[in-house]
């Protein structure tokens, strides 16, 4: 008899109870005054790379520390250890993105009286991190030139929902079929407002006026 039959929507379910983790975790971090930032991009836009090179630029003003979101392994962590910050690495085993839960215990790991902003490099996929909330202040996307223009037409969720964004690799921007302007179009008619910084980790350019909009950010009270 079909009136017997109980549903349970277990993804909305899980959801609900992330976002209310999540919420307390941010609300955590605002009374210890550490800002959490989640980067998310596809596999191998430059996520490592962006967080070591904005590392370089704000070490002098911040004590800062970093979480690395990874399948099954620790090279990112390990690279990121290099530039002397605290690294946790979360090894997911098999989980396609972050959750609060995982993020717990990743603070659990680092010593956060000495901590004023947390970079969380996210797992690559440009679909699940969108949904999941992992307590952080910003949410920021990356897209690199090779991965192609047409990416917003694709992924539209992370397009409209992240607060700022970051073209990387523009250092190659001659060698692929990427339309800057076309780019843009697409993501301005999902997202009129986020800032979108252009810039090359390998090169350098354009890191430095990202660095400097990310620490006004950091500096401002959380509203
Ligand atoms: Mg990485
Ligand atoms: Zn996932």
């Amino acid at each position: 008899m079909m009136s017997d039959v109980t549903l349970i929507n277990i993804k909305e379910e899980i959801l609900a109870e992330n976002k209310g983790r999540a919420t307390k975790l941010r609300a955590g971090l605002d009374d210890k005054g550490i800002f959490l930032v989640n980067f998310m991009s596809s596999p191998g836009s430059g996520k490592t790379s962006l967080i070591v090179r904005t590392i370089e630029q704000l070490r002098d003003q911040f004590r800062i520390a970093v979480i690395e979101g990874d399948v099954d392994s620790a090279v990112d962590a390990e690279r990121v250890a290099e530039e002397g910050v605290p690294a946790v690495q979360i090894k997911t085993g098999g989980s396609c993105h972050l959750t609060a839960a995982m993020v717990e215990k990743g603070l659990d790991a680092l010593s956060l009286e000495s901590l004023d902003l947390l970079f969380l490099e996210n797992i690559g996929n440009l679909i699940c991190p969108v949904g999941s909330d992992t307590g952080a202040h910003l949410n920021v996307a990356l897209l690199s030139v090779p991965e192609g223009d047409d990416k917003p037409l694709k992924y539209p969720k992370i397009f409209k929902t992240a607060d700022a964004f970051i073209v990387n690799k523009t250092d190659v921007l001659d060698y692929f079929d990427f339309d800057l302007e076309s780019f843009k179009r697409r993501m301005r008619r999902l997202n009129p407002e986020a800032p979108l910084f252009e810039v090359s980790c390998k090169t350098g350019e354009g890191v430095d006026l990202w660095s400097r909009w990310l620490r006004g950010r950091v500096r401002a009270p959380a509203s």
